[in-house]
C-alpha cells in the first residue's frame, strides 16, 4: 500500500535529492545554533534543540526573574 500522497517517483526524487546534499546538517541548538559535544549536550526533538549552555543561561535568568 502507497503512503497517501506519494509514490515511487517521490522516493526516487528524495533519495537523490539525499545523494546530492550528502548526510543530513547535524543537530545545533535553536538558540546559539552551536553543534553538540561531549561538553555541550542538546536536548529537544526535530523542531526544536537546546544545548547545556543556553539550559544554563536560561536557569540563572529565570532566577534572577525570581528574586
Ligand atoms: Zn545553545
Amino acid at each position: 500500500m502507497a503512503l497517501a500522497g506519494r509514490d515511487k517517483a517521490d522516493y526516487k526524487r528524495e533519495y537523490m535529492r539525499r545523494r546530492r546534499n550528502g548526510p543530513a546538517k547535524p543537530a545545533t541548538c535553536s538558540f546559539c545554533d552551536e553543534p553538540g559535544s561531549s561538553d555541550r549536550l542538546l536536548v529537544g526533538d526535530a523542531d526544536t534543540i537546546i544545548c547545556e549552555a543556553c539550559v544554563t543561561l536560561a536557569v540563572a535568568r529565570i532566577a534572577e526573574a525570581r528574586r
